[in-house]
């Protein structure tokens, strides 16, 4: 098959994970047929994220069942990439169309993608001591399993941002004893808002971790190896294993000095388009929303998949002639598992002007909840109650108003 977008003859992506595989299927589906070159510094084929906290770290899922699956016949390898993995990439230059590796290499492009993601915050002052961890990768993740599987039992998180929270439900339900340390006055508070992330809070306190909120790690102490956390208060927690999930930056290093505008990612147009050959997506990216009315950059799974596909069909729609680059403007959705409730998370909650909750109940931890911003339905959150967010997330992807919402919610 000849590849409709003449002139794509290389592609390259940067990032070897969610975005970028799902990019490359796209250009493949789209009968991009030339070469594709996807560069990840991690040594592993792409895997999924979500079971890290979740069914990979209880030890409940083996191995191969987190591999990123292809929707395509003969997986992988009917994708036909030449994989560089291990490999950095660590410069960019945007007028030769040149990605510059940690090996001394560089591959040349007619098209590149940009899906080098984010990673952790690490907590100034852990140094070296064995037992305290960051958790974004897989290895991060084997090491987290290793302290478990070797004794560790009392488990403190610091930050209750999803890893925070999805982690301490995890190791409660492997029995352990945890302790959440967060700054702010609710769990996930950023998230879903301080009403919600206070359900969020009840329902860890009920399944027995001790919540504390409104703390400062001041050091994370042992000889070699964890043994407690001192709070700012001068209060301690004594610890076998620390997880940290103080959010994450997203991964622009390398592209320093390359001219691309980077502020807290890499700026994109409407389109998803960087610069001449140059898309983003996933957890990377930036980006103008028209529905929203923000500068958005997301950092869930269905946003780096939407757009990885979405930057695929800019570069492939930059290189055929008389096609319309269309612009990326989803209503983000995502989920977290935490003990046996699934949240899910459609649209915007933050700069709600308020929130009400419509179906079920907070109490019974099965309900869902309306954000509201302005006249206008700006998101919907639920709790073990699937069904009905499907529908309001449809409201909000037309803009409904919010009477709409409430009057959808009354029927
Ligand atoms: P990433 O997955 O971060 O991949 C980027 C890749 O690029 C990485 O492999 C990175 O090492 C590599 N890279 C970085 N810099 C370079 C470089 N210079 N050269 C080469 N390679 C580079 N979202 C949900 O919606 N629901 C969930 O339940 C959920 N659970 C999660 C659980 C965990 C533990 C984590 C960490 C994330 C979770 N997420 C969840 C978020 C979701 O996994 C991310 O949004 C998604 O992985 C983003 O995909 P991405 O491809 O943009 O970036
Ligand atoms: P996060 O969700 O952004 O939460 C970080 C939390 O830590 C916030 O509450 C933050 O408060 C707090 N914090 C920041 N600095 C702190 C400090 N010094 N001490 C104590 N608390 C501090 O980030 P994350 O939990 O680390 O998750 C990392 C990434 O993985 C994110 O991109 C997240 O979206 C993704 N992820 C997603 C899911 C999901 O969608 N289900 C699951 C797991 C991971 P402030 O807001 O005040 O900074």
């Amino acid at each position: 098959m000849t590849s409709p977008a003449r002139g794509l003859r290389s592609v390259v992506v940067a990032g070897a994970s969610l975005a970028g595989l799902r990019a490359v299927e796209e250009l493949r589906a789209r009968g991009v047929d030339g070469s594709v070159t996807v560069i990840g510094d991690e040594p592993h084929a792409p895997y999924d994220r979500p079971p890290l906290s979740k069914q990979f770290l209880a030890g409940e899922w083996p191995l191969d069942r987190i591999a990123l699956a292809v929707a395509a016949d003969g997986g992988l390898d009917a994708l036909d990439i030449d994989w560089r993995l291990g490999v950095r990439a660590s410069g960019l230059d945007v007028e030769g169309r040149r990605v510059l590796l940690g090996d001394g290499d560089e591959v040349a492009y007619d098209g590149l993608v940009i899906a080098t993601g984010a990673s952790p915050r690490e907590l100034p002052g852990t140094g070296d001591l064995a037992g305290v961890h960051t958790l974004r990768t897989l290895d991060d993740c084997l090491a987290v399993r290793a302290g478990l599987d070797a004794g560790a039992r009392r488990v403190v998180v610091v930050g209750a941002g999803f890893i925070g929270s999805e982690v301490a439900a995890t190791c409660r339900t492997l029995g352990c004893d945890v302790t959440i340390l967060e700054a702010l006055p609710v769990p996930l508070g950023r998230a879903l808002g301080d009403e919600m992330g206070a359900v969020m809070g009840e329902l860890h306190r009920d399944n027995g971790v001790d919540l504390r909120l409104g703390v400062g790690v001041a050091a994370i102490e042992g000889d070699g190896r964890v043994e407690r956390v001192r709070l700012a208060d001068g209060s301690v927690v004594e610890a076998d294993l620390v997880v940290v999930g103080i959010g994450v930056t997203p991964n622009t290093g390398w592209l320093e000095g390359s001219g691309l505008a980077l502020d807290d990612g890499v700026v994109c147009d409407a389109t998803t388009w960087v610069a001449p050959g140059v898309v983003a997506a996933g957890d990377v990216a930036r980006w103008p929303s028209h529905r929203f009315a923000e500068l958005m950059r997301v950092e869930h799974w269905d946003n780096a998949i939407a757009m990885g596909e979405h930057a695929a069909r800019r570069l492939v729609a930059e290189h055929t002639p008389g096609a319309q680059p269309e612009p990326y403007d989803p209503v983000p959705w995502f989920w977290s598992d935490q003990y046996d409730r699934k949240i899910q998370l459609a649209g915007r909650s933050s700069a709600a002007d308020e929130v009400r909750v419509v179906d079920g109940s907070t109490d019974e931890r099965r309900f869902v909840a309306l954000y509201r911003r302005g006249d206008r339905l700006a998101g919907v959150l639920s709790m073990n109650r699937p069904r009905p967010l499907v529908s309001f997330r449809r409201l909000v992807e037309r803009g409904a108003s919010w009477d709409e919402a409430l009057a959808e919610a009354a029927s």
